[in-house]
């Protein structure tokens, strides 16, 4: 046989570049949270009582639901029982935990160090008479359990720039704001610029409310959108930090689309995409960004190029209660 005449019969697949975001997926607080999960599982077995999903994804929900944890949004779901109730990485009211302690729960609180650090500081500008704003996202776990520090009443929420416009008070010599950890850095800005503009003596935080891992990975997605024809964000509808991510990468100019897992690609956005971006929230992880590499190394083929734009070396013990076992 003339070897000329031979052809393949697998077709060539169309050459993909990919832009790998560093850092993402897990942060320190997502970390620790699980680990919570997981310890107190090993040290007290099945069930531990989990108030809330302990970080927003389903993938974490489901792995840790089939080790033995049982998932409730209120106490109130939960029997009278000795085993650890686990409050979720976003923090709880302060009611929350009274009614905790008045029913003798085992409470184990995973709130993030770096969620409590602004409950501390709401916390004490209401000492010092200080009518407190937060900026952040109506509903999101995190803004009621920020809200839930101070008695009805003391904090006032703004989503935008316009609310800043509607606010009143009666003294506006005694205002602070706080901010929500995983807003979107640009937005955000825009939002304390106007609260600065309106009452010129309100008090900010020392440092930025919004964390290191959100900063960090909003910068790297900043990064790569310019460079890709599309950028993929790994991570839930109701992950804040993840949906930042996609709207950070939209504004830098990348169409962004934000998956849970490689099941949930739309193939026909892909055609004519040569360069894309892979980034995940804070809550996702790693694995299921290898799941997705994986399905486009079978549909492309693909180079990886890694795109650094922070280095983190964060870590947070677990909490006190499962750390003497740890
Ligand atoms: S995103 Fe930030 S605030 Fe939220 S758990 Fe992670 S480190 Fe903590």
């Amino acid at each position: 046989m003339d070897a000329g005449s031979i052809t393949s019969a697998t077709p060539q697949k169309p050459p993909l570049k990919i832009l790998l975001c560093s850092p993402r997926g897990f942060c320190a607080g997502v970390v620790r949270a699980i680990d919570a999960v997981e310890r107190a599982l090993a040290v007290h077995g099945a069930p531990v009582y989990v108030r809330h999903e302990i970080v927003h994804n389903r993938y974490v929900v489901e792995a840790l639901k089939a080790k033995g944890a049982v998932f409730v949004e209120e106490l109130s779901e939960i029997p009278d029982t000795k085993v650890p109730v686990i409050f979720s990485a976003h923090g709880v009211p302060k009611a929350v935990q009274t009614e905790a302690g008045e029913r003798d729960l085992l409470a184990i609180d995973a709130t993030c160090p770096l969620v409590t650090k602004v409950h501390r500081e709401a916390e004490i500008h209401f000492r010092r008479g200080r009518r407190v704003v937060l900026v952040g996202h109506a509903g999101h776990p995190e803004v009621v359990g920020t809200m839930g520090q101070l008695p009805d009443g003391a904090v006032v929420l703004v989503e935008s720039v316009a609310d800043v416009q509607n606010l009143q008070f009666g003294d506006e010599s005694k205002l602070a704001y706080v901010t929500q950890t995983t807003l979107s850095v640009d937005d955000s800005q825009e939002v304390v610029e106007a609260l600065m503009k309106r009452f010129p003596s309100i008090v900010g935080p020392h440092r930025e409310d919004i964390c290191y891992a959100t900063t960090n990975r909003q910068a790297a997605v900043k990064e790569v959108a310019p460079k890709v024809d599309a950028v993929l964000v790994v991570g839930s509808p109701n992950s804040s930090n993840s949906q930042r991510l996609r709207e950070v990468a939209e504004r830098a100019g990348a169409p962004a689309r934000l998956v849970q897992g490689r099941s949930e690609i739309d193939w026909s956005l892909f055609g004519n995409v040569s360069t894309l971006g892979i980034t995940a929230g804070a809550s996702a992880p790693e694995v299921l960004v290898e799941e997705i590499m994986d399905a486009f190394a079978e549909r492309f083929d693909i180079t990886v190029e890694c795109v650094p734009a922070a280095s983190e070396n964060v870590f947070f013990p677990l909490p006190k209660e499962l750390r003497a076992t740890g």
